[in-house]
């Protein structure tokens, strides 16, 4: 079997000082593989965002380890081996739509096909009449788009969403993840989403869920 994407081994993520701990990932093992399709289900709270920086390798876990077997780190992990898109808007207000899906691919020097590739996404996504646009001419869920077609155009074989519809109605979050798998169907990548919307977790294989800062990984005891 392949080797894992990511192996979370009992890890744990606090903040505060003792006397006033947050437990936001208490004691979590999962792990990742290639052409996974994961969705973290849980109320706010819950540790979910949390997770995802750890498997990202944004946040250090503060007991246990994360690991990336198939990648080997010290290498960059990032926008390399892992795209991330975020809950919150995390567009350069000075860059347009095209210049912020570029990003990842000038950061890695990889200028083959960019243009297409680029502009295939804008399309996959509804964004190829906005190309030209500020991010302050976007609406929350248009930015939100232009975030996950930025994580997608440098094809990682890990992508990791968080809350991807938050600013969605549901039939466009629907069609927005329906675009995110038919552009990963046949691909390697693994998918994680972190997600209140039941309807996208239910377009994923697995659900996880979480609770207190605990993952429920057990297929069979998976509830939404
Ligand atoms: P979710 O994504 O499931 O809504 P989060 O992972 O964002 O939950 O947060 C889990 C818990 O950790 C929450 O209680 C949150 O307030 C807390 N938390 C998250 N980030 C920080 C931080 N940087 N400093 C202190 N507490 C944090
Ligand atoms: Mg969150």
């Amino acid at each position: 079997m392949l080797e894992p994407l990511v192996r979370v081994d009992r890890a744990s993520l606090h903040f505060g000082s003792a006397g006033d701990t947050v437990r936001a990932v208490n004691d979590v093992s999962c792990v990742v593989r290639a052409g996974d399709r994961i969705a973290i289900t849980g109320p706010s709270g819950s540790g979910k965002s949390c997770l995802l920086s750890l498997m990202a390798g944004l946040e250090t876990p503060t007991l246990g380890t994360v690991k990336w077997p198939a990648t080997g780190s010290p290498q960059p992990l990032r926008p390399r081996h892992i795209a991330m898109a975020f809950q919150t808007q995390t567009l350069l207000p000075a860059l347009t739509v095209y210049e912020n899906v570029e990003i990842p691919l000038l950061i890695l020097c990889d200028n083959q096909d960019a243009e297409s590739r680029i502009h295939n996404l804008l399309r996959i996504f509804d964004l190829d009449h906005l190309a030209d646009r500020l991010p302050e001419e976007l609406s929350g869920g248009q930015a939100q788009r232009v975030g996950l077609a930025r994580a997608l155009v440098t094809n990682p074989g890990l992508v990791l969403a968080d809350e991807p519809t938050g600013q969605l109605d549901q039939s466009t979050g629907q069609t927005a993840i329906d675009s995110v798998l038919a552009y990963l169907h046949g691909s390697s990548s693994a998918l994680v989403i972190a997600t209140h919307d039941l309807a996208v977790a239910r377009r994923m294989q697995t659900n996880w869920r979480m609770s207190f800062g605990h993952l429920n990984s057990s297929p069979a005891e998976a509830t939404l």
